[in-house]
């Protein structure tokens, strides 16, 4: 029996790792939820799922569902930094699903993996911003770190097992490996005409043709920065250096990726673009259980299709690649840069091709730092949102 702690339980990564759960309940045991202010998400979760302790981020969200909950509930309401961090590096917790959205999830996450937990990540952005002590962690404390992220965990699953049991610390050419060809979909923006991109609304972005996301991720799969943010995150996971990455554009989402190999072999990993899959392989691993995911029919699929990504398209991938080349403080800088201009589109205050504006100005602007703690690479991104903020001022 596995104890989990879901960050990020009321997002859609979090009610699809419950879904699994629900699947294999000998197997695994709710312990903690932790979201941050939606109490009528979260009061409906403690009642289905009756975890120990169900953490609020936001104060007065935890004061209103503490005065909700049902009397009979065992469910203790906590809020606050330090009971968090208490939570996920509890003795009582084996396994961490890492699901909080951008910055905000990093110092959680990289609590669990400083405690040694099983910890599967989501959160990208944990790795975009601090990748290298990250890794560096998560060896030092023998935590299990597992990708969530479909694209990574199809690379995981065509790894060679000594490449999986020593993730970010292995020679990929020593283990026969050539290339990681990171798939995409494209987006829904992938054939719209260039002279239609000022004018996409948000719910035209938040449109994907086949992944059902949370709102932003779901504008970085239309400017293709989530492609540039998995760039960066493979870049950590998997120890690759620029010429073994490479973006292919694929857009049924049928393959989730795949490993070339010096031989000539490909090993791709496919499936539905459902992410029970790949969040139901990092909970077993390295078992299988039941995911609830409809298995995949060729008949049905009878094309699968590639083209090289349109960097004039998709300038924000190109900005990614750019930052991953350029080390750490970039890519700290070009994360903050973006959640605040993606922000700023979903409120309608910036259009859709001022992301990569907005990014490209706060990359040129990348203040000099030395990151050795997450205190310093808070404070970069702190420094980044500010000369975001100014950034999308001076547009309006
Ligand atoms: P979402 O917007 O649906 O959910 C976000 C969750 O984070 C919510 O539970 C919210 O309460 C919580 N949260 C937001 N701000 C917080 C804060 N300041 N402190 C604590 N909790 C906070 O997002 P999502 O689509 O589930 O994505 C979550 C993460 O998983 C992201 O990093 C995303 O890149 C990654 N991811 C998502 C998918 C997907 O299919 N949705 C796929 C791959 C990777
Ligand atoms: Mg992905």
């Amino acid at each position: 029996m596995q104890n989990m702690v879901i960050l990020g339980a009321t997002g859609s990564i979090g009610s699809s790792t419950l879904s699994v759960m629900s699947h294999n309940p000998e197997q695994f045991k709710v312990y903690g939820l932790v979201a941050n202010s939606s109490v009528d998400k979260m009061l409906a979760l403690c009642i289905k799922h009756q975890p120990r302790f169900a953490h609020m981020v936001d104060a007065t969200a935890a004061k209103t569902l503490k005065s909700m909950l049902p009397a009979n509930l065992a469910t203790e309401v906590i809020t606050g930094e330090d009971e968090l961090i208490g939570l996920v590096t509890s003795s009582s917790v084996d396994t961490v699903m890492a699901a909080i959205v951008g910055a905000a999830g990093l110092r959680s996450t990289f609590a669990a993996v400083k405690a040694g937990k099983r910890v599967l990540l989501a959160n990208k952005e944990a790795l975009v911003m601090s990748g290298e002590l990250f890794m560096n962690t998560t060896r030092d404390s023998g935590a299990t770190l597992l990708p969530v992220d479909s694209e990574h965990n199809a690379i995981f699953q065509c790894m060679p097992a000594e490449v999986q049991s020593n993730l970010g610390q292995c020679d990929l050419s020593a283990a026969g490996i050539s290339h990681i060809l990171l798939t995409g979909s494209g987006g829904p923006f992938l054939t719209a005409d260039l002279a239609t991109l000022d004018a996409m609304t948000p719910a035209q972005a938040c449109n994907h043709p086949n992944w059902s996301m949370g709102p932003k991720i779901s504008v970085d799969s239309a400017t293709m920065m989530n492609k540039g943010l998995e760039f960066i995150e493979a870049r950590w996971l998997f120890n690759t250096n620029a010429e073994q990455l490479k973006v292919v554009i694929h857009p049924q989402s049928v393959i989730h990726s795949m490993v070339q190999y010096l031989d000539g072999s490909v090993i791709a990993q496919m499936g539905n673009p459902d992410m029970r899959t790949p969040i139901a392989h990092c909970m077993s691993f390295p078992e299988r259980i039941y995911a609830g995911v409809e298995p995949l029919d060729f008949f049905k699929v009878r094309e699968l299709s590639f083209c090289e990504p349109d960097y004039n398209r998709f300038p924000c991938l190109a900005l990614a690649m750019q930052a991953c080349e350029k080390g750490q403080e970039a890519t700290t800088v070009l994360n903050a840069a973006n959640e605040i201009a993606v922000d700023a589109f979903l409120k309608q205050q910036i259009k859709f091709t001022d992301i990569a504006r907005i990014n490209e100005v706060c990359l040129e602007k990348t203040p000099q730092s030395s990151l050795s703690s997450i205190e310093d690479i808070m404070s970069l991104d702190a420094q980044a949102r500010t000369i975001a903020k100014e950034a999308i001022k001076a547009i309006n």
